[in-house]
């Protein structure tokens, strides 16, 4: 696939970003390290005049930009989604470190779209947008002082994607293992953990109004399996025969 298509491929959200100039910022940090993707999650001030100033001459990045009301809407096309976080949640998730984040955008958006998600200024991620994610990445900063500038944070890690373009020119990323079919999507899983909940509930298997921790390890179980589109569609197939058995 050329470059600049594997490019497309990787899409940096932001989400409910409070300040433009940070918009504009990330737009920069991205055109310098050749990512063209950016779409920004019920921006609260945008477009404003603000965020293309920073933006200096990275405007197209944001005359291209998607604007869209959710989450779920930014990533819905996408098969790996990597959330930002700037310090330790309290469920664990799977980790990547920077380098690790990049070499993982850069070799899988050969296959499918990819996507790295940032948060607000004043309260990062939520857990329901976290738990959306196969890796978590945090950039190891100051403990004491640990959260970057938002543009900061998107050019370490749109940084640490192109050193893996590089690296991968000469050779040097190890491929990834192939496999027969495409990867389910985030829309895909979506509707998978909607099933699966319904049917859940349907069985008694967990009180709705008490959920505790029973989906969030669902969703972790699954997020890290990284099931293709094959094994969604067998298993929303068993769900619905099991809807069908206890009507
Ligand atoms: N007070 C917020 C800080 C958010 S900083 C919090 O504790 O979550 C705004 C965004 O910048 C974060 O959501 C993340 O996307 C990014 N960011 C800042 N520091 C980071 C770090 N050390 N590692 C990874 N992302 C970071």
């Amino acid at each position: 696939m050329p470059t600049a298509a594997r490019q497309a491929n990787i899409k940096i959200v932001l989400v409910n970003t409070a300040h433009p100039g940070n918009i504009g910022g990330a737009a920069r940090a991205m055109k310098n390290m050749g990512l063209t993707e950016l779409c920004l999650v019920e921006p609260r001030e945008y477009p404003a005049p603000r965020a293309v100033w920073r933006s200096a001459g990275a405007r197209d990045i944001l005359t291209n930009a998607t604007v869209v009301e959710t989450v779920d809407e930014a990533i819905a096309d996408c098969s790996l989604v990597v959330g930002t976080s700037a310090r330790e949640r309290r469920i664990p998730w799977p980790l990547v470190n920077p380098r690790e984040c990049g070499e993982r955008v850069w070799a899988e958006a050969e296959n499918h779209k990819v996507a790295l998600l940032f948060g607000r200024e004043d309260r990062g991620l939520t857990n329901d947008e976290l738990q959306k994610c196969n890796y978590h990445v945090h950039i190891p900063s100051n403990p004491e002082y640990s959260s970057l500038n938002l543009a900061t944070a998107v050019q370490v890690l749109a940084y640490e994607v192109r050193m893996a373009s590089l690296a991968d020119e000469k050779g040097e990323l190890p491929a990834l293992s192939e496999w027969d079919q495409s990867m389910a999507t985030a829309e895909d899983l979506e509707h998978f953990h909607n099933h699966l909940a319904d049917t859940m509930a349907a069985l008694n298997f967990y009180d709705p109004e008490n959920p505790k921790q029973l989906l969030t390890r669902l969703r972790r179980l699954f997020n890290r399996v990284r099931m293709d589109e094959m094994e969604v569609s067998i298993l929303r197939g068993l769900l619905s025969a099991v809807q069908r058995k206890i009507k």
